[in-house]
């Protein structure tokens, strides 16, 4: 297997590593994860560096050139997430590039191409994901938002939760159900909309960090136009299911935590504890190869047209158990001093960043796929084990 560029790779590999360094925001590059923080309206310095990206011509790189992407291959994608992510700087693309606009090309007609787009690839509209509600987290077809077709408009009325960011987001892509008699996969449909409208309401709820992104939102008689359903009405499950289908490989977390993980030994070698925490510190850091190895794999099934199904949930797993792993060994390689937030008189390591890094890594092994789920899929696809 060999994963060195060609000649065109190395040279894209250049331009992408020369623009990030010279446009992207000084403070990203101080010990930040990349992407983090980038998936709602974001803060002027995002806002900045997304317009810098979008006037590039990058913002929506696998979107194919006729409506305003880069049409990127796979590797060339691969490659550029790779930069961005070594220099620990977000790519502004965020959902409304990675998930809707694709899903709008793949699926939606021509007048919702037309409207829908323009709004993602110039940054006014910034969507949330309505997917989860209560009683539907892991069993996602079990959702029970209803949407009732009534003329020209269908009628919304139920809950969504753990909607990240959806105080800062002005648009949302949702699935609800439009037929309760049918089989629950075949029932469901696919709508975006404004949030701004009559009978929807939005809740931040505090998490165990103190921050308020995770939401609930709830929907009571919202009337939107009918042309908001992306593809066939029933068949939304498909086409969430292409949604959640590009770009998988995991790269940009995959280098986050390798970067961590070399932090952690800079704040080690500061602070004198290198020589009780080596072995730790080298099992990290083998792991972390690993988990890049994975992606790579990942993506080069796709860049050869595969579809990877198992092999992302390997990537997923193992990169989100690395993650809560090396933020609890964080802690404990630096002792007690690593759980003190910033404002500890002086007392808390790099500005309190390793206590924040462990409150925010536990979700990590939820959102987007419990790591159970996860396993479930790698014993059933991967392994071909019967169900438990
Ligand atoms: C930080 C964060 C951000 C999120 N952002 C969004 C968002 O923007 N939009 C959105 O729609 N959702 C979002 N989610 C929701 C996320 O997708 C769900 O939390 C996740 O799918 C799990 O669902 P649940 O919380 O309902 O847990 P449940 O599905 O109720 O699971 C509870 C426990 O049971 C286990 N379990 C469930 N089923 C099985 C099974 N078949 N086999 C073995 N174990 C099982 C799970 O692994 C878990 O440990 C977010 C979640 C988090 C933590």
């Amino acid at each position: 297997m060999n994963y060195r560029d060609s000649s065109e790779q190395a040279n894209w590999r250049e331009q992408v590593r020369r623009f990030v360094e010279s446009n992207a925001p000084e403070e990203y590059r101080i010990r930040h994860r990349p992407a983090v923080d980038s998936y709602g309206g974001g803060d002027e310095t995002f806002q900045a560096w997304r317009s810098r990206v979008a006037k590039q011509g990058w913002l929506a790189p696998h979107w194919p050139k006729e409506y305003g992407g880069l049409g990127l291959s796979v590797m060339e994608q691969f490659i550029m997430k790779e930069e961005f992510a070594l220099q620990r700087t977000p790519h502004p693309g965020a959902r409304g590039v990675e998930m809707v606009g694709p899903t709008v090309i793949l699926h939606g007609s021509d007048a919702q191409k037309a409207e829908l787009l323009p709004g993602i690839l110039n940054g006014e509209h910034i969507y949330s994901q309505g997917f989860s509600e209560p009683g539907a987290g892991s069993d996602l077809a079990a959702l029970q938002l209803r949407a009732t077709r009534d003329g020209d408009e269908y009628v919304l009325n139920g809950q969504k939760i753990w909607t990240s960011n959806a105080t800062s987001c002005n648009w949302m892509f949702l699935l609800a159900r439009t037929d309760p008699e049918a089989p629950k996969h075949r029932g469901i449909s696919y709508f975006v909309t404004p949030v701004d409208v009559p009978g929807l309401e939005v809740r931040p709820m505090t998490d165990m960090a103190g921050g308020h992104e995770l939401c609930e939102t709830f929907f009571d008689n919202v009337r939107i136009p009918a042309s908001y359903r992306i593809g066939e009405e029933n068949r939304g499950w498909y086409v969430a299911m292409t949604t959640l289908d590009f770009e998988r490989s995991g790269i940009a977390g995959a280098v986050g935590v390798q970067l961590a993980i070399l932090d952690l030994v800079s704040m080690a070698r500061a602070a004198n504890v290198v020589s009780r925490q080596r072995t730790r510190l080298a099992d990290l850091f083998v792991a972390s190869e690993v988990a890049r190895q994975m992606s790579y794999h990942v993506a080069s099934l796709q860049d050869r047209g595969q579809v990877p199904n198992y092999e992302s949930s390997m990537v997923k797993l193992f990169s989100s158990e690395l993650h809560r792993r090396a933020d609890t060994d964080a802690l404990n390689v630096l002792g007690l001093r690593g759980y003190l937030l910033r404002g500890s008189a002086g007392y808390e390591v790099d500005e309190g960043r390793v206590a924040r890094a462990y409150s925010g890594s536990i979700p990590t092994t939820i959102a987007g796929g419990t790591s159970e789920i996860q396993r479930g899929i790698i014993a059933g696809r991967g392994l071909g084990l019967p169900r438990g």
